[in-house]
C-alpha cells in the first residue's frame, strides 16, 4: 500500500484552518491536506453574527483586526470570491462613566495603532444612528470602517479558494492523534498524524478546532486552555424603522450585546457571563427576556416587534480573550517540533483571516509579520489555564478560565 504524505496538514476546515490552508498553498507548499471531521464551516464559522472590528483592546488585536478587513476588502480581486464584508461603521458604548473612562484610554491606544477612530458624545452617536436612544449611554467610540461579513458566505469563499489553489479536503475524517519522534537535544518532532481514515506523513501541522480546539489538543497530547460556551443570536421581524441603506453597528460592552442590521431587520447577539462553558444545546429563554429588555431601552423602535430567527451554537474563547498563536507545549513544557496551535478566541470573523496567515506563516518560516506573537503562545498559560496577559478589554463576557477536564465530553 502507498503511503500517504502531505507537506501540510491542517485539522479542522472552520474560517481559520481553512484560511491558513489556503494561504500555505497559494505560497506554493506542495501537497496540503485539511482534516475536518463534519463538514466545512460546520463548526461555529457557520454559526456566527458576522461583526468584524479592528477596534481591539491591544496593540495585537488592533492588528488582526485591520489585517482581516483589509484581506476581506481584496478578496474579490485576488481569489474571485468574497465573504460578503460590508462596512457599516461600529460604535462601541459607554454606559458608565468607568465606561467612558476606559473608552477613552483605548481610543489615544488605537489612535496611536494609526486607527481612525473617535469619541462621540451621546448627543453625536444618536444623531449619526437616529434608532439609538439619546439617554441611558454616554456615547462611545466610533470608526467608519468597521463591518460585517455573512459567515455562512465566508465559508463558501475559503472552500472554494481551497478547492481553487488544489488544497486536499478531507471531510467526514478524524484527526486523532500525532506521531511524533524525539529530537536530539529534549522535545520532539512531528513526523505524522493518525487519522480515522489511516496515517498521514507529514512534518507540519497546523492545529486548529475551535470551540473544540481543547479536544484537539489533548488528542495531541496537549493542554490548551481554550473553552467553548453557549452564545445565542437573534433576528427581529423586518421593521420600517431599519429598512435603511446603512446603519453602524453598535457593541454595548457592559452588557454583553450587540446588534446591526440584516435584511431590513436587527440581528442582535450576547453571551451571559454567568453561563456554564460547555456546549450549547438549547435556547436560554430568561437570557433572551433579559437580552431583549436591555436592547428595547437602548433601541425603542425594536420594542414589540416578533422574532424572525434565533439561534444558541457553541462560541470558542480564551482565559484571557485572545487568539492563541504558537508552537505546540507539552504540558511538560517540552517543544513538538511543526506543530502550531491556532486559535482566534472567539473572534474568528473579525481575526480568522489574520490568525490563519500568521498560523500559515508560523508554519511554513517559524515567524510572522501580520502580528507580534511573542506573547499569543500556549507558554503564556500556567498549569490551571491562566494567563498571565491582561485581558483583551473587548470582549464579550466570556467565561475566565478553561480549565482542562479530563473527563469532558469531545464537542461535536
Ligand atoms: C453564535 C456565534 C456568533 C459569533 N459571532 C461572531 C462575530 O460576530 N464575530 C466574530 O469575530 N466571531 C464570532 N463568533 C466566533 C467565531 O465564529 C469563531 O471564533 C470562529 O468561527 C472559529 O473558527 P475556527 O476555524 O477556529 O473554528 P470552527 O469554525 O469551529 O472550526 C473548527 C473545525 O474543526 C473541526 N474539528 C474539531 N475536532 C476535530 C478533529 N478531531 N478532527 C477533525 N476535525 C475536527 C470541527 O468540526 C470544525 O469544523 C461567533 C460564534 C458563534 C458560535
Amino acid at each position: 500500500m502507498s503511503v500517504d504524505r502531505a507537506d501540510l496538514v491542517v485539522v479542522g476546515a472552520g474560517t481559520v484552518g481553512g484560511w491558513a490552508s489556503y494561504f500555505a498553498k497559494r505560497d506554493g507548499v506542495g501537497r496540503v491536506v485539511v482534516l475536518e471531521r463534519g463538514l466545512a464551516g460546520q463548526g461555529a464559522s457557520s454559526r456566527a453574527a458576522g461583526i468584524v472590528r479592528a477596534q481591539g483592546g491591544t496593540p495585537a488585536t488592533v492588528a488582526l483586526g485591520r489585517w482581516s478587513i483589509d484581506f476581506y476588502r481584496g478578496q474579490a480581486a485576488t481569489i474571485g470570491t468574497d465573504s460578503g464584508f460590508r462596512e457599516l461603521g461600529y460604535l462601541i458604548l459607554a454606559v458608565t462613566e468607568e465606561d467612558e473612562r476606559v473608552g477613552r484610554e483605548r481610543v489615544e491606544m488605537q489612535r496611536g495603532e494609526g486607527l481612525d477612530v473617535r469619541w462621540l458624545s451621546a448627543e453625536e452617536a444618536s444623531r449619526l444612528i437616529p434608532t439609538l436612544s439619546p439617554v441611558g449611554h454616554r456615547g462611545g467610540s466610533f470608526i467608519e470602517t468597521d463591518g460585517c461579513i455573512d459567515p455562512q458566505r465566508n465559508v463558501r469563499a475559503y472552500s472554494l479558494a481551497m478547492q481553487a489553489a488544489g488544497v486536499e479536503l478531507r471531510e467526514r475524517t478524524v484527526f486523532t492523534g500525532l506521531r511524533t519522534t524525539p529530537q536530539a537535544g529534549g522535545g520532539a518532532r512531528v513526523v505524522g498524524v493518525e487519522t480515522s481514515a489511516g496515517p498521514i506523513v507529514t512534518d507540519r501541522v497546523i492545529l486548529t478546532g475551535g470551540p473544540s480546539l481543547r479536544s484537539v489538543g489533548r488528542l495531541a497530547g496537549l493542554r490548551i486552555p481554550a473553552g467553548a460556551v453557549r452564545h445565542t443570536v437573534a433576528i427581529l421581524e423586518p421593521s420600517p424603522a431599519f429598512d435603511v441603506e446603512r446603519m453602524p453597528m453598535i457593541f454595548d460592552i457592559g452588557g454583553g450585546l450587540y446588534w446591526r442590521l440584516e435584511e431590513g431587520g436587527l440581528l442582535f447577539g450576547w453571551s451571559d457571563p454567568d453561563e456554564v462553558p460547555g456546549e450549547a444545546r438549547s435556547i436560554n429563554w430568561p437570557a433572551v427576556d433579559a437580552a431583549r429588555a436591555r436592547l428595547d431601552a437602548l433601541v425603542p423602535a425594536a420594542r414589540g416587534l416578533g422574532l424572525r430567527k434565533i439561534w444558541a451554537a457553541t462560541i470558542d474563547y480564551t482565559p484571557d480573550h485572545l487568539p492563541i498563536l504558537g508552537p505546540a507545549i507539552t504540558p511538560e513544557g517540552a517543544p513538538i517540533a511543526g506543530v502550531t496551535i491556532a486559535s482566534a478566541g472567539g473572534h474568528g470573523m473579525m481575526w480568522g483571516p489574520g490568525v490563519a496567515r500568521a498560523a500559515a506563516d508560523l508554519a511554513m518560516t517559524g515567524r510572522t509579520g501580520v502580528v507580534d506573537v511573542t506573547d499569543l503562545g500556549l507558554d503564556r498559560f500556567d498549569a490551571d489555564g491562566r494567563s498571565r496577559l491582561a485581558a483583551d478589554p473587548i470582549a464579550l463576557p466570556f467565561p475566565t478560565s478553561a480549565t482542562d477536564d479530563e473527563t469532558a465530553p469531545v464537542l461535536r
